[in-house]
Formats: C-alpha cells, sequence, structure tokens
C-alpha cells in the first residue's frame, strides 16, 4: 500500500527532516541510535526529506533517503523541486531514486533562491514536474503535491492558487502536504473550498512545531507571509528575548529561562493545534520534525497521535 492509500483508511502520521550540512549533524541524523531511528520508534507512515534550492544538498538528500530505504522501518518521501533542473537532469534523478528503492517524491516548484525570478530550469511549476513524471515514470512513483490554505504568496487569488491545485490533481498527483497554517478559520475556508472546486486528494496538514521564537517568525514572514494567530503572537511577546530574538548576543537577562518558557508554552499550542486539525477530519499529520526527538515524540504523544497509526 502507498501513502496515498493508507490515507484514504486512516489518519497518517508522518515526519519530516532536512539533509544536514555537516558530517556531525548527518551522524546525530542518520548515525546508529540517532534521531531517524528514534523516529521509527514512533511507527510514522513516512519520514519525507527536504530537498535544497538549486540542488545544493542532492548528495545529501539521497544519503538521507538511502537510510530510510535500507531500514526499511518506514516509507521513505523525497522532496524534489524544479529549480535549476533540466529535463534529462530531472530524469536522471528521478531514475537514481527508483534505482534506490525511493518510489515517493513530492513535487514541488520549489523555493526561489534569493534574487531569482523563475526556476532557471525546464519546468516552471509543480504541474509540469507532476505531468513530467507521470509521462516518464507511469505510476512508479507515488506522488505528493504542496498546498497553501492561505493561498502561495506569488498567487494573484486564493480561487487561482486552487484552480493550479485542481490542476496537479488532474496531472496525476496522488496527495497533498500543506504549507504551515496556523489561522484556523482560513484552514477550515480553505479545505471547504477545494472540495468544492472538486479537489478530492487526501489532505496531510503540515505542522511546524513551535520550539523557537526566531525560527517561528522567520517561518511565517520569510517567505510565506502566513497570519500569526493573536494567542501565538502573545507567546512570542511574553518571552520576547530582548532587543529581539535574532540578535546573536542579546541583552536580556533572562534569555535561557524565556527560550524554555516559549519552548513549553508552544509544544502546548501545537498539540492543541493538531487537536483542531483532527477535527477538520484531515487524511494525516506531518509534523515537521526539524532532525529533533524529544519535542517531537513528546507533542506526538500529547496529540494522541501514536494511537492513530
Ligand atoms: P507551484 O504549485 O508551482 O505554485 C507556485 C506559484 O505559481 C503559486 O503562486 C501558484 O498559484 C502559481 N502557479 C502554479 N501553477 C501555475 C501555472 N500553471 N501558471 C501560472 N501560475 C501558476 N521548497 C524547496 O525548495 N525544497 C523543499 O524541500 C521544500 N519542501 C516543502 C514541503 C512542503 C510540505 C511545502 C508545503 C513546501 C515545501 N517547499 C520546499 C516550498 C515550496 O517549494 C514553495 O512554497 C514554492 O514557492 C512553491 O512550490 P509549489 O510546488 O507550491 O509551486
Amino acid at each position: 500500500m502507498n501513502v496515498a492509500q493508507i490515507m484514504q483508511k486512516r489518519t497518517a502520521l508522518s515526519f519530516e527532516v532536512f539533509p544536514p550540512r555537516t558530517d556531525v549533524g548527518m551522524e546525530r541524523l542518520c548515525g546508529k541510535g540517532g534521531v531517524m531511528e528514534k523516529l521509527y520508534s514512533l511507527n510514522p507512515d513516512y519520514i519525507s526529506c527536504t530537498y535544497g534550492a538549486g540542488g545544493t544538498n542532492v548528495g545529501k538528500n539521497l544519503e538521507v533517503m538511502d537510510k530510510i530505504a535500507q531500514d526499511g522501518k518506514t516509507v521513505g518521501i523525497t522532496h524534489f523541486t524544479c529549480i535549476g533542473n533540466t529535463k534529462d537532469g530531472i530524469r536522471r534523478q528521478l531514475q537514481t531514486y527508483l534505482d534506490h528503492g525511493i518510489n515517493h517524491m513530492l513535487a514541488l516548484r520549489g523555493d526561489l533562491p534569493h534574487g531569482w525570478k523563475g526556476t532557471g530550469g525546464d519546468l516552471h511549476y509543480a504541474t509540469e514536474l507532476v505531468e513530467f513524471a507521470r509521462k516518464e515514470f507511469g505510476d512508479k512513483f507515488c506522488i505528493a503535491v504542496a498546498g497553501s490554505p492561505e493561498g502561495h504568496i506569488d498567487c494573484t487569488s486564493l480561487e487561482a492558487d486552487i484552480a493550479f491545485l485542481k490542476q496537479k490533481q488532474d496531472c496525476g498527483a496522488d496527495f497533498i502536504m500543506t504549507q504551515l497554517c496556523w489561522d484556523m478559520d482560513q484552514f477550515r475556508r480553505w479545505l471547504d473550498a477545494i472540495r468544492a472546486a472538486g479537489i478530492t486528494l487526501p489532505v496531510d496538514v503540515g505542522i511546524m512545531p513551535i520550539l523557537d521564537q526566531a525560527a517561528t517568525i522567520n517561518m511565517a514572514l520569510s517567505r510565506n507571509g502566513c497570519v500569526m494567530p493573536r494567542e501565538l503572537c502573545e507567546i512570542i511577546s511574553r518571552n520576547w528575548i530582548f532587543p529581539n530574538p535574532f540578535v546573536k548576543d542579546p541583552f536580556d537577562t533572562e534569555v535561557e529561562a524565556k527560550k524554555a518558557a516559549f519552548r513549553e508554552a508552544g509544544m502546548e499550542y501545537t498539540v492543541k493545534q493538531i487537536g483542531q486539525y483532527l477535527q477538520c477530519g484531515v487524511n494525516g499529520i506531518h509534523l515537521y520534525a526539524l532532525n529533533k526527538f524529544e519535542e517531537v515524540n513528546f507533542i506526538a504523544r500529547e496529540a494522541g497521535l501514536l494511537a492513530t497509526v
């Protein structure tokens, strides 16, 4: 059974990791007794691994995917983007994944590197990548695509964005992984709107654990323009690190205490939000694990996710 088929039957649980830049980070993630092996103990339906813009970390991505494939404890899903990739290059890389036993992918346009106006490759949108993968490889891949409940930052309207999502379904996508969205009212509106538009694909919700002030603000605002609800803003304000959470040497005397309090309140907020998503009847919870185990373990347990698999 592929991951999309599992989601047709029950709520799936999954994690997302990223390829570490250093050997030490790689050992911590993929080494014996490392984060990956601890994540397996939570019985995820899959673990996905990000793919860097411009193909900068392709080698490390494949190393992580190889680890998952060789361990055989869960399904591995590789993210894959159009950035800087020719059709020949895409064909070659996708064949390599298949040769390594990896037959699930998240087909993305990709984040445009700073200053770029387009993908710099032969394909320009995720729809084209899904179409190309289907033409070249038939049903060999189970293909996920991204969905943006608040509308992608570049879209001309939410309706247009949903119409492109419908095109991804028509091109052969199997399920949707969503961009982070803390605005539950907007998420419910979007879910109703995609169903009304004829999109029947399972929806796997991307959840970023709230653990660090700077990272939370960064994720919301550096690319995605996400709404931050009042409750989340209050958690940030109450634990604000002065002069701001981005400086290397803050003059605040309570940095460590504030970091810990933020992390605790953020995890509680994340657990509560997962409950609200489950009430919407979503098909999967996809936790951005950020290459951490303790926090993800706590959140998954408290949210009752370990009972769903
Ligand atoms: P698309 O679906 O192609 O959409 C991009 C924009 O173009 C949207 O505004 C859309 O409305 C518009 N559009 C779509 N099709 C057309 C068309 N035919 N004509 C005109 N306009 C169109 N990025 C990475 O680089 N690496 C990763 O590993 C990665 N992982 C991610 C994981 C998840 C779960 C998610 C949700 C996102 C991830 N991203 C990653 C980010 C993603 O690449 C960006 O959000 C990117 O800006 C858009 O990708 P997309 O696949 O949604 O693009």
